[in-house]
């Protein structure tokens, strides 16, 4: 079975290096719906560089663009013993996508793990936040050049003052929704994102096992859906 991994949390709450590196520990892929949007906009992807319009303003690109990329990106073999998504799914047509997505594959539930972090530390954190020029990784803290490429550190476009909590709107209005989807599952879990990073990752471990572990019973039984998720779904379905 398995070990299929959400990291959710608005912008900031450090979703993206936790994801980074519980995948690396755990030899998965992470599938960062916003790398990849990136990746293709260096390579002046047509259908990027439409969606840069959107991303540069804060905004969220259209729902059938993302869940296309994300089920390609999902349909490759290494994906088979689990994966890691960092910032998908961003709505709940996005998640209901990939419930689907996760019934045809067959291959165990799915891990949600929400990290909480209060608004004005989100301000905080993306407004000096500073990335690689170069490959897009994000500087560790008091740094002047990039620890993996030594590239030099610029500001994210969208890390912009305005863009930045036009971002914390969206997330509240698009994303906040996916949580509800969410939370009645068995294999929900919310960390406290405002710790010391250390704690975080600890946590994030410990929340991850902890759900793979209560669900593979559940998924011992005959289906890889769990109970909860499934009634959730096929509520959502009938709307
Ligand atoms: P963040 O730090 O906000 O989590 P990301 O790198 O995940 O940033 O995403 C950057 C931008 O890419 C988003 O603001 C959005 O425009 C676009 N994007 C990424 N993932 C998605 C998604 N699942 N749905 C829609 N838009 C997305
Ligand atoms: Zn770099």
């Amino acid at each position: 079975m398995g070990l299929n991994v959400i990291m959710m949390g608005p912008p900031g709450a450090g979703k993206g290096t936790q994801a980074e590196r519980f995948a690396r520990e755990r030899g998965l892929p992470k599938i960062s719906t916003g790398d990849m949007l990136r990746e293709a906009i260096k390579e002046q992807n047509p259908i990027a560089l439409e969606a840069k319009k959107l991303m540069d303003r804060g905004r969220l690109v259209d729902d059938a663009t993302i869940i296309a990329i994300v089920r390609d990106r999902l349909g490759k073999p290494d994906t088979r013993p689990g994966f890691v998504l960092d910032g998908f799914p961003r709505t709940v047509e996005q998640a209901v996508a990939l419930d689907a997505l996760m019934v045809e594959r067959n291959q165990g539930p799915l891990v949600v793990i929400d990290v909480v972090v209060p608004d004005q530390e989100l301000v905080r954190r993306l407004g000096s936040r500073r990335i690689c020029g170069q490959c897009g990784t994000n500087a560790d803290p008091g740094k002047t050049e990039c620890s993996k490429c030594g590239g030099a550190l610029v500001v994210r476009a969208d890390d912009d003052g305005q863009v930045v909590l036009e971002r914390l709107k969206v997330y509240e209005r698009a994303t906040r929704p996916v949580l509800e989807h969410y939370r009645a599952r068995p294999t929900f879990r919310v960390v406290n994102g405002a710790q010391a990073q250390a704690k975080v990752a600890a946590d994030v471990d410990r929340m991850i096992d902890e759900a793979a572990a209560a669900s593979g019973g559940a998924a011992g039984r005959g289906r890889t859906v769990p109970v909860a998720g499934e009634r959730h779904m096929s509520a959502r379905v009938a709307e």
